[in-house]
């Protein structure tokens, strides 16, 4: 039997609940994993003086894939975000997000099975910011207003948008081919191109660009990003892989988990060249924090993709049948699978197992 090395990071706030409930559905598929937890995050501040202690890098970069908790971001100040910090250093690329129904969860929809591509490395991600009032901000507002006729304020903030044609087309072609490779029709471009024509109208021209080279095998349109969040909820039916850049994907992700019923169902991805990290699209939600109350089946959908991308496709199968299974039977389910707050549901763990004795 094959064997893997892959790194664990439970993560802050609910992180290590739902982590080591994936661990533990992954485990009991059988499949030989051999993990290497490390620790991120809050709780490594203490220990290493940093959120993302360089051993964490090393341990992803030797095993080359991770399943990851959330870690928590301070808003407005403090620490920058762990989870971008990551994708950037290990340059991951491409966010994967799938928004699948699964029969039992609470949402309006029955017909959503629909793909998030979202560029990950650049736009107001990109973590390029000026603080207000701080001498090179001052510069740059200056050397902006030289050269533009619009003018910024001099007690503005900045924070950059770069968007580059080799991240452009290298995220659309991954959109492409992973529709290819999974049997998916059209590929939509999400933008606001009328508004942004520079940034938002190059990912446009490099979307057009690469799709020219699918022409006749995946159906290409685009989407502007306000109108795309009306027709998604109207109709998600319609849509099918949608590559965006990166703050839009990061919205539309978290509408697209409401479609399928919560942030708690919403599984993720981020991919490199020869690199990935698994986990969910929420975050590490930290009032529920340590209650053993949280769904833990975005985390182990992400397990299921981790699988997938190891080449264990069966294995993956059975996974996500077992998941698809409990929530099915409605049964040994958390509460936000329940419409009124007195139904009865179970704790996080306690799904977990439900999923686990599935796989006997
Ligand atoms: P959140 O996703 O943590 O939680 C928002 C709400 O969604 C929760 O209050 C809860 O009602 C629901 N929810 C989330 N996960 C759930 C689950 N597994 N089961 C059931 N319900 C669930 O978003 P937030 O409160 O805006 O962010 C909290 C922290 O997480 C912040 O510090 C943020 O920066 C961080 N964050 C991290 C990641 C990541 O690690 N990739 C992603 C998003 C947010």
């Amino acid at each position: 039997m094959k064997k893997y090395k892959v790194t664990l990071i439970p993560g802050d706030g609910i992180g290590p609940e739902v982590a080591y409930a994936a661990k533990d559905c992954v485990d009991a598929t059988g499949v030989n994993i051999d993990w290497e937890e490390v620790v991120c995050g809050e709780a490594a501040i203490k220990d290493f003086g940093t959120p993302l202690p360089e051993a964490v890098l090393d341990s992803i970069r030797k095993n080359k894939v991770a399943l990851k908790g959330p870690i928590t971001t301070p808003v407005g100040s403090g620490f920058r975000s762990v989870n971008v910090g990551l994708r950037q250093a290990l340059d991951l690329y491409a966010c994967l997000r799938p928004a699948k129904y699964y029969e039992g969860a609470q949402t309006r929809y029955r017909d959503v099975d629909l793909v998030i591509v979202r560029e990950n490395s650049e736009d107001l991600y990109a973590g390029i910011e000026f603080a207000e009032g701080a001498a090179d901000t001052k510069a740059i507002i200056t050397a902006i207003n030289e050269k533009s006729v619009k003018k910024i304020r001099g007690d503005s903030g900045v924070s950059i948008k770069p968007i580059s044609k080799f991240a452009s087309k290298r995220i659309v072609r991954f959109a492409f081919e992973y529709a290819l490779k999974n049997k998916r029709k059209k590929v939509t471009c999400v933008h606001k191109a009328n508004i942004m024509k520079f940034t938002d109208g190059l990912f446009l021209s490099c979307a057009r660009e690469v799709a020219s080279e699918y022409a006749g095998k995946i159906e290409f349109n685009d989407a502007i990003v306000d109108n795309l969040s009306m027709q998604l909820v109207k109709a998600p039916h319609n849509f099918d892989v949608l590559v965006l850049p990166n703050l839009y994907g990061d919205i539309i992700s978290d509408l697209c988990a409401g479609l399928i019923g919560g942030l708690g169902i919403a599984p993720g991805a981020n991919i490199g060249e020869g690199m990935a990290i698994f986990e969910p699209v929420h975050g590490s939600a930290p009032k529920y924090a340590g209650l053993n109350k949280v769904n833990p089946t975005a985390t182990i959908l992400s397990g299921v993709l981790m699988l997938k991308y190891l080449g264990e496709e069966k294995t993956a199968e059975r996974l996500e049948n077992a998941v698809r299974d409990v929530i099915k039977e409605g049964k040994f389910v958390t509460y936000d699978f329940r419409l009124r707050k007195d139904e009865p549901s179970v704790g996080t763990r306690e799904m977990a197992a439900a999923i686990i004795e599935k796989l006997k």
